[in-house]
């Protein structure tokens, strides 16, 4: 395949500057011990002091060694004098009428990526990236036409969930009851990139999520979405334990290869070979195929039946999702009528089958819209309508 996808380490800069304080934000517990011990700390109270400063990072949201005060003056100042608590820079922030906010963030590089963070009346959904630009070319994404220009370190993946509890005022204030409601409940790995071309990167930062010392999300609130990266479906399951969705999309190799081509290396039969096997579906935790509407591409009844043929025997949803437009994309929507034709055949196989309502469209932070300004664009309407064949 001609984009054949980039492996991790070339797009990954490394965690510490070689001549600058390091980030402590993005490290594992282990990443966070050596580096301590590193930089002076007695191995006998580094799993103490990880201890510590990570309850302050990521519990309580501090930023300042300062303000760490279950630690002596003096390791406070050996602290700030060689390490950082850095998190990406807020470029701008937008606040759909609907209520969805969209954060433009500055990374290493003077790169941008963007994070949506969705309200609902039952939960807070935040939509994280893990690449700048992307791997793939999904045909319906606007992603897609930005070339990737790097994978995101574990620290400007977690960042993007510090940023936009910041924004929120998440952070519980020290000795306050425990809030049980949290306006940041889920979050999905939906954003910029291709996250199983960033594993480890993606990885490390859901643990730092998931840890039960800060965050505190619940694996099951966290859903990674991949276009097809058959073989790091199964290691998704054993070494991050999150909920599945996959970008599907089609019901033919036909079509699939061309609205995401990431099929031509790994079909739909491999796919499902690899989502039949995938160790944490079960009724409880379905795996969610998502659906991009699209008018007169994949959206006939036929696709409909075919779709239920093929995942059976999968404990599966269906995410039908509005296709939303973005300038220059060589689709439209399909109506409203054939997609509820489309999701009433679905139902009546027995799949619960939810529309996803576009959100903040007015602010370009919809599905599929997402994209920086860090480079151009990838590929002309022409272009790809050429590819489409038309
Ligand atoms: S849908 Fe996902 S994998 Fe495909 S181009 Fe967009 S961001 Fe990349």
């Amino acid at each position: 395949m001609a984009d054949a996808p980039i492996t991790q380490d070339v797009m990954t800069i490394p965690r510490k500057l070689p001549d600058g304080p390091q980030n402590l934000v993005g490290l594992t517990r282990a990443a966070m011990r050596d580096a301590l011990i590193a930089a002076g700390t007695p191995e006998k109270q580094a799993k103490m002091r990880v201890g510590q400063i990570w309850q302050w990072i990521y519990q309580w949201g501090v930023r300042d060694f300062e303000a760490m005060t279950n630690l002596s003056k003096a390791y406070r100042a050996e602290l700030a004098e060689k390490f950082v608590i850095e998190v990406p820079e807020v470029v701008t922030r937008q606040v759909s009428t609907d209520g969805t906010r969209k954060y433009l963030v500055r990374i290493a590089g003077g790169h941008e990526v963007e994070v949506v963070y969705i309200p609902e009346t039952d939960r807070g959904t935040l939509c994280i990236s893990s690449q700048v630009g992307c791997t793939l070319t999904c045909s319906f994404c606007h992603t897609g036409t930005q070339k990737l220009v790097r994978n995101l370190t574990p620290a400007e993946i977690i960042g993007q969930v510090m940023v936009a509890r910041d924004d929120l005022g998440e952070w519980p204030e020290q000795g306050a009851p425990k809030n049980e409601v949290r306006l940041l409940s889920n979050i999905v790995l939906m954003g910029m990139g291709e996250p199983l071309y960033n594993f480890e990167g993606v990885r490390d930062a859901m643990k730092i999520a998931m840890d039960p010392e800060g965050i505190q999300l619940s694996r099951r609130r966290i859903t990674l979405s991949t276009s097809g990266v058959v073989p790091e479906i199964a290691r998704t399951a054993q070494e991050i334990g999150c909920q599945l969705a996959v970008s599907f999309h089609a019901t033919t190799d036909e079509v699939r290869d061309k609205l995401v081509p990431i099929n031509k290396r790994w079909n739909i039969e491999a796919l499902l070979d690899a989502l039949r096997a995938y160790p944490k579906a079960s009724n409880s935790e379905r795996i969610t195929f998502e659906y991009v509407m699209l008018k007169g591409v994949n959206d006939t009844d036929e696709d409909a039946r075919r779709l239920v043929k093929l995942i059976e025997g999968i404990p599966a949803k269906i995410n039908l999702i509005p296709f939303n437009e973005w300038p220059g994309a060589p689709y439209e929507r399909s109506s409203n009528n054939r997609i509820r034709a489309f999701a009433d055949i679905i139902y009546k196989a027995g799949y619960a089958t939810p529309i996803r309502t576009p959100r903040g469209e007015d602010i370009m932070a919809a599905c599929g819209q997402l994209k920086s300004a860090t480079e151009r664009a990838r590929k002309s309407r022409k272009q790809i309508e050429a590819e489409l064949g038309r």
